[in-house]
Formats: C-alpha cells, structure tokens, sequence
C-alpha cells in the first residue's frame, strides 16, 4: 500500500508522523523490558491467524456492570456473545457449551471508537493493535487531517486480505486529492478546473467507502486551499451521508475565526462537521475555551450539526515548522515570538530528528545548551536540516477539562499503532483513570457515551457503540478502580492498564495483558447515503 504519495506528503504532520512510527517501534524493541518482548512476541502468531477462518463461538461475561454507551445509569447484568453479535443481556445462566467469564467488579461497555485516529500504516506492520486494543479501541477512522490512504478502495481492501485486530474506516484526504491534481504546485489557490477533478476524486473516494473529507488547514498542502475550495470539496461527500472533519486552519490566536470558517464550510457543502482534536493552542488563548463553546452552541442552536473530539492531553504533536505560521524561519522575531506563545523552549520537546538523532528526546531549550547557539538559532538549524517532529506542551488542562464537559465533545486519540505521543498508547484509559476517577471531570457512564455512541452517531455506525442485543459483539471489560494509562513524553508507547478483555466482531483480541492474535476487524464502508 505505499504510494508515491506518501513519500511527498512529509510536509504533513501526520505522515511525518506515520513514517517516524517505524523507527519508534524499532527504537521500544531496543530496549528489551518484559511487557514489550511479550508484545512483540505475539505479532508472528497474528500472522499465522492469517490463514485460519475466524471461528464463531458463544460466551457469556458474567457478574459484571453494564455502562451501555448511552450515557444512561449502569446495571448488573450478564452478556452473551453468539458469533459477532450480543445475543443476550440479563440475569440469565450461561448456556451449556458456553466460554464463561467470570468479570465480578468489572465495567463492560461498548468496545471504544476513536474517530481520529493515525494509524493508515501502523496496521500494515502490527494488525494486531496492541496499543490500541490494550486501551480497550475497537474501531479506528484512519485519514483524517488532510492526508488519507490513496487510493481509499484499494488500501481498505489490503486490510480486509491482510487480517486486522480492530475494525477501520478511512475519511479521504482533503492534501491527498489536492496532491493528486495540483502535485508539489500546491502552494496557491486551486484552480476551476483543479476543483472539478477533485471534487471527483473525493466522488470516488466516497464511492469506495469513506465516511467523509477530513483537512488538515495549518499544513503545507491544504493551507493555501480557500474556503470555496473547501465547500466544493465537502458538498462532493454530502450526498453519501460524509462528514467534514478538520484539523482547522488555526488552533491559536485566529481559533475562533477558524472555526466560524469550518461551520460555514458544513452550512454550505450541507453536511455535519466534527472539529478534530479541539484546543486553545498556546498561552495567548488560554482561559478562552467559553468563546469557542459559544459560537458552536450557537451554530448547533441554528440547525448546524457541529461536534468535536478532544485529546485527553497538554501538548500536541506535529513537525517543528508548524510553530512559525508564516513559515519565516529565518526571521528571528517570528522565532522568538512562536517560542514565547508556547510557553519557551523547553516546552518544545523534539521526539524525531532524521539530521540530528542526538537531539531526540531534549527540548530545544536543552538542544540550544548542548550546541552552544541560542534557541531561535538551534530551531533554525533544525529547519534547515530538514526539521523534526516535535511534542509541544502548549495547552493547559482547564481548557481540556471545560471542553470535555460539552456534551458534544468525544474523546479521540489523534495517535495510533507506534505513535511517539503517550496519547497513541493511552487515551482512553487517561480518560478513565485520570480524568473520570481521580479528578471527576465527568461521570464514568458520560465518558464512555463519548467513546462509543456519539463517535458511532456521528459517523452513521448503526450496529456499534452501543450494548443491545443484535449490536456487533465489540466490547471492552476493564476494571474501573485500576484502569489507567502509562504512556508518558519520555516512554509513550508503553501500554494500559486495567482492561482484561477486548473482543471484536465477538472474538477475543485482547486477554489478561496480551494480544490474542486473532485479526477479527472488519473494513467498515459507508456505501450510501441515509
Ligand atoms: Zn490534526
């Protein structure tokens, strides 16, 4: 499935991102602790699942506590797996032939969809998720912030052949089809007729089972794209039922005209719109999440069908460039200024740096100290020598804490399979752990609804998210008093804790620490319009 494309498009975070996940994972191989040898050990089994049929069987999880997705009050209840779907909820005694699972003190809840999620190459190398499936993640929507698999047809079906833990579904790539049609000529406003072969492109990406456009406005390849541009793009997705998903064109101080700019791209392509990864982005919008809130209420007041997702974290990933938004690195005030709106240097901690792999894992602040130059010097350098991707601790937790209790924010990752953000390996279970039992941001039944039906509502999964009998057997048990995340900035792949069973189609992929092997997922397409 490598395409050309995905070699061009480093300019995007996100493939940067996506090409660096191999070198992280052969970096936490180096270093060989127990829990990662175990890991690892499984994947050659995953491989061998390959030829084997999946087998359907009947089990049944009792004594465990029902959180059912719908942000509704939890129940005791048992629950039967016949083949991939829930058969059974109740008081009932397992039927004879039977697996049992005995899950006393345990919550069981819809298996967790992450609607932003990188993965489009870590399932290549690893279908059997572990990271993912560990933090209890059943679905992933992969393409999102600009830049897609291409073509969507071709790489859904190299999963389906392949074998993959966790269901997935792609969004096409607003960079992607502009990529196809402009090439590297792509620092301008499109053309008329650039604009019609797009939009084709985006007709067949949705013809071949995307969920909608995402964009990825603060990147190379999509910043020069004019709200028009947008518009056409995204009213090419209505008509199958799509959404616009963006990564929006500032997260800083021009926020709020960014996101006036996205609700205007649904209002006008006529379909919903899920503002990814929301944020006040640095130190000069801090405190300001209210007026974020208050122009998407509005909008939501008014018949647009706006929601959002949120990353349980204070610092975002992307490539250094990034902090200079004019792109004038050489201009030592712009430098100084996007160091300053970030807090300083040492907020800026480089994860991978392909010239200079002595600076990975220090912050620009200690890269400055050790080569002796200053830190708008030591950036420019970096720049110079092709750049780094970076985790920048830009944000502050009030701000996640007042968006997160908006009903119409879901949590979503922005990490995936061997991400170097601890939000790849951890998301979910923060959220559960940190967020729902020690600080009490949110009750436990409200934050699964946000990891289970509003992601499937918003994407039009009928048959997930949800616990009923006749849904898809994807379901999550964890224990609510252990679970936690043990991701952090200086070891972010290291694994979950808490979550004893994961099962997929009703196939177990995920036991008491480890993967099962079994690849289970489902390609999921949404065909047509409803
Ligand atoms: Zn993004």
């Amino acid at each position: 499935m490598r395409h050309p494309n995905y070699t061009i498009r480093l300019s995007c975070a996100c493939y940067l991102i996506s090409c660096l996940m191999a070198t992280a994972l052969i970096m936490a191989n180096a270093e060989i602790s127990p829990l990662r040898s175990a890991i690892h050990a499984v994947t050659p089994l995953a491989s061998r699942e390959l030829a084997q049929p999946s087998v359907p069987r009947s089990l049944t999880i009792i004594g465990a506590t029902v959180i059912d997705g719908t942000g509704g009050r939890r129940f005791r209840a048992n629950v039967r797996i016949d083949g991939d779907h829930i058969a059974r909820i109740g008081l009932f005694k397992p039927e004879p032939g039977d697996r049992v699972i005995q899950a006393a003190g345990m919550i069981i809840a819809p298996g967790f969809i992450d609607i932003h999620n990188h993965s489009e190459e870590g399932l290549v190398r690893e279908p059997a998720a572990a990271n993912q499936v560990s933090q209890g993640i059943t679905t992933l929507a992969v393409g999102p912030d600009g830049g897609s698999p291409w073509p969507i047809g071709d790489y859904l079906k190299k999963r389906e052949e392949q074998g993959i833990a966790v269901n997935v579904l792609s969004f096409v790539g607003h960079a992607t089809v502009r990529q196809q049609v402009m090439g590297k000529d792509y620092d301008r406003a499109a053309r008329p007729d650039e604009i019609d072969k797009m939009k084709t492109l985006v007709d067949q990406a949705m013809r071949e089972g995307a969920f909608g456009l995402s964009s990825g406005l603060e990147y190379d390849v999509g910043r020069s794209a004019t709200t028009e541009e947008l518009i056409a793009l995204a009213s090419a997705a209505a008509p199958y039922g799509g959404i616009y998903m963006t990564h929006m064109r500032d997260e800083e101080e021009g926020m709020l005209d960014a996101l006036r700019e996205a609700i205007r791209i649904g209002g006008e392509g006529k379909l919903p719109v899920q503002i990814s990864h929301i944020k006040m982005g640095n130190r000069n919008v801090w405190g300001q999440a209210f007026r974020a809130i208050a122009i998407i209420n509005r909008a939501r007041r008014s018949g647009n069908d706006v929601t959002a997702d949120c990353y349980p974290y204070n610092a975002w990933a992307s490539t250094i460039t990034i902090l200079v938004s004019s792109r004038r690195h050489e201009d030592k005030t712009e430098v100084e200024t996007a160091l300053r709106n970030v807090g300083g240097a040492g907020h800026v901690l480089v994860t991978a740096c392909r010239a200079h792999p002595d600076y990975e894992g220090k912050t620009l602040e200690e890269i400055a100290q050790f080569t002796n130059v200053s830190a708008v010097e030591a950036y420019q350098q970096i720049v110079r020598d092709g750049g780094a991707g970076i985790v920048c601790s830009s944000m502050n937790d009030a701000d996640v804490r007042t968006f997160y209790r908006q009903r119409w924010v879901m949590v979503a990752s922005d990490g995936g399979i061997g991400a170097r953000h601890p939000r790849g390996a951890g998301t979910f279970t923060k959220v559960l752990g940190r967020f729902v039992r020690e600080q009490h941001w949110l009750s436990l039944e409200e934050a699964i609804r946000k990891m289970t039906l509003a992601p499937a509502a918003r994407l039009g999964l009928k048959d997930r998210g949800l616990i009923r009998e006749g849904m898809k057997a994807d379901l999550v048990v964890f224990d609510p008093k252990s679970v936690e995340d043990r991701s952090t900035f200086k070891e972010p792949t290291l694994l979950s804790k808490g979550v004893y069973h994961v099962f997929v189609n009703g196939q177990p992929v995920w036991e008491y620490g480890r993967t099962t092997g079994k690849l289970p997922g489902s390609v999921l397409r949404r065909l047509k319009s409803d």
